[in-house]
């Protein structure tokens, strides 16, 4: 068989920081793909002076969940855009499938564009715990807003190192906020992760390792 030539389309899920925004850019370095994340797109979108805009504000804001009508109805927007686009190595999306819904949708979508045909599913596996503890002890640098990740080395750093700064909490990993993002994931995102489970589509990393181990992890297991 001839390899594919389907642009390559790597979804990666994983509990609260789990790392996906971290190996999801690492993968787009690596492939050169483009990064589709949730977060970037959405805070984007905030900005559009429209209906959608106004109200994405006050949603975020308050850390509610944004309804699936709206995250895939974005998430359509983006993907006509790279189909537009004369160079598409394929890209990384990030943050899209938090529920059944936009799992089955975002299945959809690609084949809408024809992007169904080399899609990796990669699950950034942590326990409940590491969760918590990584989500409630990340620290931001005041100075230059390098997040610093509770994990390996970094938990030794007194001060930014890149620029010296002083590291502070985040303010948002407040713990109820925490709590509830920890009750979302279970009762939104992993029945999302058994959509793809069932399929014998999701390809499982162990996210308890450093960012370089993880990664080499998920570039051994796409090789196979
Ligand atoms: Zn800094």
């Amino acid at each position: 068989m001839k390899p594919s030539k389907s642009p390559k389309v790597i979804i990666v899920i994983g509990p609260p920081g789990s790392g996906k925004g971290t190996q999801s850019k690492l993968l787009c370095r690596h492939f050169g793909l483009e990064y589709v994340g949730s977060g970037d797109i959405l805070r984007a979108r905030q900005k559009v002076g429209d209906f959608t805009g106004q109200k994405l504000i006050k949603v975020m804001g308050k850390g509610e969940l944004i309804p699936s009508f709206v995250i895939v109805k974005i998430l359509g927007d983006k993907l006509e855009k790279l189909k537009n686009k004369s160079k598409n190595k394929g890209f990384v999306l990030d943050g899209w499938t938090r529920i059944i819904y936009e799992a089955i949708l975002a299945d959809e979508a690609l084949g809408w564009y024809g992007w169904n045909k080399n899609v990796k599913v990669i699950l950034l596996k942590i326990s409940r715990r590491e969760s918590y503890n990584r989500l409630t002890k990340r620290r931001q640098c005041k100075k230059c807003g390098r997040l610093i990740p509770w994990l390996g080395e970094f938990k030794k750093l007194k001060k930014c190192d890149k620029c010296g700064g002083k590291l502070v909490t985040r303010r948002d990993d407040k713990i109820e906020s925490i709590k509830m993002r920890l009750e979302e994931f279970k009762n939104q995102t992993v029945p999302s992760i058994n959509y793809y489970k069932k399929q014998k589509r999701l390809i499982k990393i162990n996210g308890e390792q450093s960012i370089e181990d993880v990664f080499k992890d998920i570039l051994k297991a796409l090789k196979q």
